[in-house]
């Protein structure tokens, strides 16, 4: 079940925005200064990233592929119309967590879980759901949450 944040999110769109992006950006590093992804990679299991064309581009190049043979082997089409990988895990997500394509990932891979991006608010909805996802931002939320540091 996943934990009620309805008071914490009132609490947060009252607030002025840049304020909040401040919370969110000052956690964020205090997070990622101590999460080691490699021991997680959860995001890399579970979500599927929507890819560009420049990101089909950039990784059919890398792989020495033709982009239409990248799409047909590895990519399909969503219900929002935006390509993702066919199956999760990700087709490039080693054993050891390591991605085999790391330098060359789709931008939603390197963005991922969005918590340093401006506009926080915009995107809380997804924050929220990256609770669920992500222990990084689960532990942001729950810092906001019962440390009442807002
Ligand atoms: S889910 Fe979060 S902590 Fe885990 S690998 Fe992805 S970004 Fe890192
Ligand atoms: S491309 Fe790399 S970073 Fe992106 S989901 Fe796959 S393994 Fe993870």
């Amino acid at each position: 079940m996943p934990k009620d944040y309805s008071k914490l999110i009132r609490k947060l769109i009252s607030l002025d925005s840049k304020k909040v992006d401040k919370y969110f950006h000052s956690l964020h590093k205090k997070e990622f200064d101590k999460i080691n992804c490699l021991e997680c990679a959860n995001c890399c299991k579970t979500l599927g990233p929507l890819l560009t064309d420049k990101d089909i581009s950039r990784l059919s190049k890398h792989l020495k592929l033709k982009s239409s043979v990248f799409v047909e082997k590895y990519l399909r089409i969503d219900e929002d119309n935006d390509y993702v990988f066919k199956s999760m895990p990700c087709p490039f997500l080693q054993a050891d967590n390591y991605c085999l394509v790391y330098d060359f990932r789709p931008k939603a891979c390197k963005d991922y879980p969005h918590t340093d991006r401006k506009n926080i608010l915009g995107i809380l909805d997804i924050c929220i759901k990256n609770t669920e996802i992500c222990p990084a931002v689960e532990n942001i939320f729950k810092e906001l949450d019962t440390k009442n540091c807002i």
